[in-house]
C-alpha cells in the first residue's frame, strides 16, 4: 500500500507529490498522458506538430500519437484548451504567476467588496495564502518577466489609461506592471546574440527569448532538465519529486508512471464513513488494468476530467455542486495593427499585464504564426458586420467585433505578424452553477464515459458581462494609446484555458464539494489539487501559482492529518527547483 496516490501530473498534481516526497512518503504520481523524457529529441518548433489538438504531441491524447486524441463533448462554440502528458497543461503555458487579487478571499473587508464574486469567496483569508505563495515563488521560481520591443509598446499604451506601474505581488488597484513569470530570467549571453552555437548551456542560462514558450521549453541546449527556462512542472516539480532524497534530509524519490489513466477511485466503508481506498489505472500501451491502495488519493486530473473521474467512479454528489460553477475568465482578444515592428512573436509570450480588481485584467500575449491566427478567428460573433450578434458589440475599436475575411485580412497581414500587438482580456467572471462538467450522452471511451463542458454562453451573470465589456474597452485604448492604427476586437468564443472551480472550496455547504482543507466533503482521504479547487475566478489573475500554492497547503494539511507530521512552510526555507543536486541526481538517472 503507498502513502499516497496523486492523480495527473500537470499543474497541480506534482506540487503535492514533490512536497510529500521531501517529508519522505511512499507517493504514486499517476499521469494518463506521455513522458517527454528527452524534450530536445522528441520536440520540434514546428506549430502544427507541436499544437494541432488532433495530433500534436501537445494535446489532450495518449502517448502514441497514431491514436486518435481523447474526445470530450462542447456543447456550445468553444475551444477546451488542456493537454495530457507530465507537466500538463503547463506545458503549453506561459508561466505568468500573478496572485489573486485579495478581494477574492473571506479577510477582504474594503469598501469595493461588492466588486468582486462575494459568494463565492475563497473559505479563508488572503493573509493565510500568503506564505503558500511565497513558498511556491521561491521554488519555482517566479522572477520579474524579461522584456523587448513589445512591451515597450504595450506599455506606452498603459501609459496614457491613467493608471500607475506597480510592482508589488500584491495588486489592490488599478495599475500596470512587468509580469512575474516563472521563466528563468535570461543569463550569460542568453538574450545578446541569436548565434546557436553561442546560446548553449551553460553560456547561455534561463530563457533565450526563442518565441515558442507556447510549444513546451526546451531552452536552452544543454541545460539539465530542472534548468529549463520555462517552469512547467515537468520542469520544475517533477524532477523535484523523483529526486527528493537528493535535495531533503529523510526525503524518498516518488514514482512516476506516464501512459496511466486512472479510470476508478475506490471507497470503502469505515466507521460509518465512505473513505477513499485507492485507485484502478489504464496503460495505454498494452490496455492492461493495475490496481493499487493508498492511505491517501489526490485528484489533480484538471477542471474537466477531475469532475469526469468523480462521475466514473459513482462517487456521492448530494448537493449536486460537482462539475459545477465552471469559470474560464471569459476572455476576449483585442489586437492592434502598427505601422511599425511590435516584435509580436519575439521573446517570453507574455510579459506584460494590467489590472483592474473588480473587473479583470489584461495582457499582452505574443505568438507565433498559425497560433496567432487561430486566435483571429475563434469568434462568437462570427464574420464581422454579419450577423446581428456582433452589429451590437460597437466601441472604440474598427467596427463590429468579429472575425476579419478577405481583403480585410489580407491588409492587415500584410505587414507580417511582428506589426499586430495581441491583448487578451482576463474578465474577473462569476462562478455560475450552469457552467459545468456532465457526462456526455456520445459513446464511452476506453476509460469510461467522457466528459461534456457545457457554458451557457448567453445566460452569463450580468457581473461577468459587464467586467468583459469594461476590459474590452481598456483593452482597445490601450492599443490606440500605443499608436496603432487599427483595432479589432474578436468577440472569443469561450476558449477555456484558464479553467478553474468545478470542484469547489467555499464557504457555503450547499455550493462546494471540498472543505476549507481541500478535502472531499463526502469522501475522506480524497483530495483535490488541480484548478477545479479553487474557490473562484481568482478576480481573473492566472491561475497556476494559485493552485500550487493551495495544492502546497493541501500536502500539509493532509500530512497533518493522516501521517501525524509537522507542518512547515512557515518553519522551514524551501529548495529551488533549479538546485544543482536535482540536476546531478537527474544526469545519473539519465533524464
Ligand atoms: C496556451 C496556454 C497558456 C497558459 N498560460 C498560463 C499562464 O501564463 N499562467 C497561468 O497561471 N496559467 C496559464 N495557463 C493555464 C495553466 O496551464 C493551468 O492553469 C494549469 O495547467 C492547470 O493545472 P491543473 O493541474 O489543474 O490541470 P492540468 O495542467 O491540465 O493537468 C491535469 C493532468 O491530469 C492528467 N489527467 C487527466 N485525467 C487523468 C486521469 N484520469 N488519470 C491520470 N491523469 C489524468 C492530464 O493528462 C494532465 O496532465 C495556460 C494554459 C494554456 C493552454
Amino acid at each position: 500500500m503507498r502513502d499516497v496516490i496523486v492523480v495527473g501530473a500537470g499543474g497541480g498534481g506534482p506540487v503535492v507529490a514533490a512536497e510529500l516526497a521531501a517529508r519522505g512518503l511512499d507517493v504514486l504520481l499517476l499521469e494518463a498522458g506521455p513522458r517527454h523524457a528527452k524534450p530536445r529529441e522528441e520536440w520540434t518548433h514546428f506549430e502544427n506538430d507541436a499544437n494541432n489538438p488532433l495530433t500534436g504531441f501537445l494535446r489532450f491524447g495518449p502517448q502514441d500519437r497514431d491514436k486518435p486524441a481523447w474526445f470530450r463533448e462542447w456543447s456550445q462554440n468553444s475551444f477546451l484548451w488542456q493537454l495530457s502528458g507530465v507537466g500538463g497543461t503547463t506545458q503549453h503555458y506561459y508561466g505568468n504567476s500573478p496572485r489573486a487579487y485579495p478581494g477574492v478571499f473571506n479577510d477582504y473587508d474594503k469598501p469595493d467588496a461588492y466588486n468582486y464574486d462575494v459568494a463565492h469567496w475563497f473559505p479563508f483569508g488572503y493573509s493565510e495564502l500568503v506564505p503558500y505563495y511565497e513558498w511556491v515563488e521561491a521554488t519555482l521560481p517566479v522572477q520579474t518577466a524579461a522584456m523587448g520591443t513589445k512591451e515597450e509598446v504595450y506599455f506606452r499604451g498603459c501609459e496614457t489609461l491613467g493608471i500607475p506601474v506597480q510592482t508589488r505581488k500584491t495588486t489592490t488597484g488599478n495599475s500596470f506592471r512587468p509580469q512575474e513569470n516563472a521563466i528563468l530570467q535570461p543569463g550569460g549571453t542568453a538574450g545578446r546574440t541569436t548565434r546557436t552555437e553561442l546560446l548553449q548551456y551553460p553560456k547561455a542560462i534561463g530563457c533565450t527569448l526563442c518565441g515558442y514558450c507556447f510549444q513546451g521549453c526546451m531552452q536552452p541546449p544543454r541545460a539539465p532538465r530542472n534548468q529549463f527556462a520555462k517552469r512547467s512542472t515537468d520542469n520544475s516539480y517533477v524532477p523535484m519529486a523523483l529526486t527528493a532524497d537528493t535535495w531533503k534530509r529523510g526525503g524518498r524519490p516518488a514514482t512516476l508512471l506516464a501512459d496511466s489513466f486512472v479510470t476508478q477511485v475506490h471507497t470503502e466503508e469505515r466507521g460509518g464513513e465512505l473513505v477513499a481506498t485507492g485507485v484502478t489505472w489504464r496503460t495505454g500501451e498494452t490496455g492492461e488494468t493495475h490496481r493499487e491502495d493508498a492511505k491517501v488519493v489526490v485528484l489533480s486530473a484538471g477542471c474537466t476530467e477531475t469532475p469526469r473521474l468523480w462521475f466514473n467512479s459513482g462517487l456521492p454528489n448530494p448537493n449536486g455542486w460537482v462539475g459545477r460553477g465552471y469559470t474560464d475568465h471569459f476572455f476576449d482578444w483585442v489586437f492592434g495593427v502598427f505601422d511599425h515592428e511590435t516584435g509580436n512573436s519575439k521573446g517570453p509570450g507574455s510579459s506584460a499585464r494590467t489590472e483592474y480588481p473588480g473587473y479583470g485584467g489584461l495582457e499582452n500575449v505574443g505568438l507565433p504564426p498559425a497560433i496567432e491566427a487561430f486566435a483571429m478567428t475563434v469568434s462568437d460573433s462570427g464574420i464581422r458586420g454579419q450577423y446581428a450578434n456582433c452589429r451590437g458589440m460597437t466601441g472604440p475599436w474598427d467596427g463590429p467585433a468579429g472575425r476579419l475575411v478577405g481583403p480585410e485580412l489580407k491588409e492587415v497581414l500584410s505587414g507580417g505578424i511582428d506589426r499586430l500587438l495581441n491583448v487578451l482580456v482576463i474578465t474577473d467572471d462569476d462562478v455560475e452553477a450552469q457552467n459545468r462538467v456532465v457526462p456526455s450522452a456520445f459513446p464511452a471511451d476506453e476509460h469510461g464515459p467522457v466528459a461534456k463542458v457545457q457554458f451557457r454562453q448567453r445566460q452569463r451573470s450580468r457581473r461577468t458581462l459587464r467586467n468583459r465589456e469594461f476590459m474590452a474597452r481598456r483593452a482597445a485604448e490601450l492599443l490606440r494609446g500605443a499608436g496603432a492604427k487599427k483595432v479589432y476586437r474578436i468577440d472569443w468564443a469561450p476558449v477555456i484555458l484558464h479553467v478553474q472551480s468545478t470542484m469547489r472550496m467555499g464557504e457555503r455547504d450547499n455550493e462546494t464539494v471540498l472543505t476549507p482543507e481541500a478535502e472531499s466533503r463526502w469522501v475522506k482521504r480524497l483530495y483535490v489539487a488541480d484548478n477545479s479547487a479553487l474557490a473562484n475566478s481568482l478576480g481573473g489573475p492566472n491561475p497556476t501559482l494559485t493552485t500550487q500554492a493551495l495544492a502546497t497547503r493541501t500536502a500539509e494539511k493532509l500530512y497533518q492529518r493522516y501521517f501525524g507530521g509537522d507542518p512547515w512552510v512557515r518553519t522551514e526555507s524551501p529548495t529551488p527547483s533549479t538546485d544543482p543536486r536535482i540536476s546531478v541526481r537527474l544526469a545519473q538517472l539519465g533524464l
